[in-house]
């Protein structure tokens, strides 16, 4: 018999939202904490910037049993990710197991030796101390700023400038008649700098180091999700545990898979026109792709075309009146520096000693299913990966998870397997695919199905592959096919 336990989830975004299900409804006595006063993560409308939209189509950012209305865009608006959201905790009665405005400020093993975790958490002026038996992280990527500043900074928002991290750029109006210089190319980068050049900015300088590759939502007409979702693109990238066979048809087959890139390649060249950009990178694109490969702002290269944003490769060296003096020795207008340098990976609520078993010296993390480590007992990540398809991501690895913590996995496996498959992930990403490295080695991308496969494997799933082999092969991963698989995974009950 599987025994109830009490749960915390932490976080209340998508990832917390499938967390709280997937423990819910095995019985699972679930308490969630969002410190926020809403759900939805970064998809919080104050947290969110004017324009955002997703990367990923609106079929590949969806759960299994909830598709996003019909009247949605291919890729919705923020606010339109945030009502799905909200209408998936509603359809679920998700609500009630979560206690908005609550933070967990710390986590301990418990101090009577038994299973489980403490955590300590503030709601407004209150404090206390909570008991778990398992805690699900749930916390996202996404909650603590990168913070950097320059020379001049102190002066120059004296003098009336502004400095900001791409979160706080949230009303457009800012950028009306203003000089304004992005510092980083990212998504965030690219889609403030189209919005401060749509919002009659007077000028717009985006400054970046290197140049990556960058996806167009349509790729010679084609939406992209029919190219590079598919399994058939993916086994060409070097995934991970590849065995004497697997690596002779690589070798085989290299150079199809070469002309494949250049052919990508150079659609990608002539469609954006990178050349004259400046903006081909050295790197090529099979080696780069991951999840730091960012799609392209619609307007990005058209606004550039027209010359309302300025690039620039280099980065800031000071803050001096009324403009930036960058790498380049050249000095940029500037009103308003918006910095979009991305967030802290982390889990800043678990004690020093627990990061070092769970963080490598080098910054990589080491978690089996991208979800747990064996040092670490009683708890797991629900979406602590990146990945293109987060949402379905996030949902499959809930559902293993509660499996896992439960014992009740077809193959649960034993300490020795996970420290195993763990060191042979990090000498992968290490000598093999260094661009497995980005954000801690967190990251699913190019490799959904190769993650999918295998935790559905692990669930005991009869079938985790569409029946038409071909539909399988090229097409991207469906998530209401999935919806279908998990119901093929031996059920139970905790009581
Ligand atoms: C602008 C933007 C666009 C994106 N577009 C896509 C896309 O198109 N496709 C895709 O796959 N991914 C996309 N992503 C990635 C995105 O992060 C994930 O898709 C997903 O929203 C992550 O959800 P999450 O619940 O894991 O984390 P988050 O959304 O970050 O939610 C974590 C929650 O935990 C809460 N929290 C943090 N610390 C604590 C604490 N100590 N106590 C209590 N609560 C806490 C936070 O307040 C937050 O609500 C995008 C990200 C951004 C920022």
């Amino acid at each position: 018999m599987v025994k109830r336990k009490k749960v915390a989830v932490i976080g209340g975004g998508v990832s917390g939202l499938a967390a709280a299900k997937a423990f819910d409804a095995k019985g699972h006595r679930v308490c969630g904490f969002e410190r926020s006063h809403d759900f939805g993560g970064v998809w919080e409308l104050s947290r969110s910037y004017p324009g955002v939209q997703t990367q990923s189509p609106k079929d590949l950012y969806r759960f299994t049993d909830h598709p996003m209305p019909a009247e949605y865009p291919e890729w919705p608006k923020g606010p339109q990710v945030h009502a799905y959201l909200h209408s998936y905790a509603a359809k679920h009665d998700l609500p009630r197991l979560f206690r908005l405005n609550t933070e967990v400020l710390s986590m301990d093993r418990r101090a009577n030796g038994e299973p489980g975790w403490t955590l300590t958490l503030r709601a407004g002026a209150s404090e206390w101390s909570e008991d778990f038996d398992f805690v699900a992280i749930c916390s996202g990527q996404f909650s603590e700023k990168n913070t950097i500043s320059h020379p001049g900074q102190e002066a120059f928002v004296a003098a009336g400038g502004r400095v900001m991290h791409s979160s706080d750029y949230t009303d457009p109006t800012l950028a009306e008649n203003k000089h304004v210089v992005v510092l980083g190319a990212s998504k965030s980068g690219t889609d403030i700098a189209v919005n401060a050049a749509r919002n009659r900015a007077k000028s717009v300088h985006i400054v970046y180091r290197q140049n990556v590759w960058r996806v167009p939502y349509f790729i010679g007409g084609i939406n992209f999700k029919r190219l590079l979702y598919t399994r058939a693109q993916e086994v060409q990238f070097n995934g991970w545990g590849r065995g004497p066979f697997a690596r002779m048809v690589a070798t085989v087959t290299r150079p199809l898979v070469w002309a494949n890139f250049r052919g990508l390649e150079t659609l990608l060249k002539f469609q954006l026109g990178l050349k004259k950009h400046n903006m081909v990178p050295d790197i090529p694109i099979e080696k780069e792709a991951s999840c730091s490969l960012p799609i392209v702002t619609p307007g990005f290269f058209e606004f550039m075309n027209e010359g309302k944003i300025k690039p620039v490769i280099g980065t800031f060296e000071a803050y001096e009146k009324d403009g930036v003096r960058l790498s380049t020795g050249e000095k940029v207008p500037c009103d308003i520096a918006v910095l979009a340098i991305g967030w802290k990976l982390g889990v800043p609520y678990l004690p020093q000693a627990y990061r070092d078993k769970l963080i490598e010296p080098d910054g990589q993390y080491k978690v089996y299913r991208l979800s747990v480590n064996p040092d670490l007992p009683d708890m797991g990540f629900v979406g602590f990966n990146s990945s293109f398809c987060t949402v379905l991501s996030a949902e499959l690895i809930a559902n293993w998870l509660v499996r896992y913590m439960d014992g009740q996995l077809a193959h649960q496996p034993t300490r020795e397997e996970i420290e195993r498959d763990i060191a042979d992930n990090l000498r992968w990403r290490r000598t093999e695919r260094p661009a497995a490295q980005v954000y801690g080695g967190l990251c699913s991308a190019p490799f959904h199905f190769r993650h999918f496969d295998e935790l559905m494997q692990d669930m005991g799933a009869r079938k985790w592959k569409r029946s038409n082999p071909v539909v399988e092969t090229f097409s991207y991963p469906d998530a209401g096919a999935y919806g279908r698989f998990l119901t093929t995974v031996p059920d139970y009950r905790a009581k």
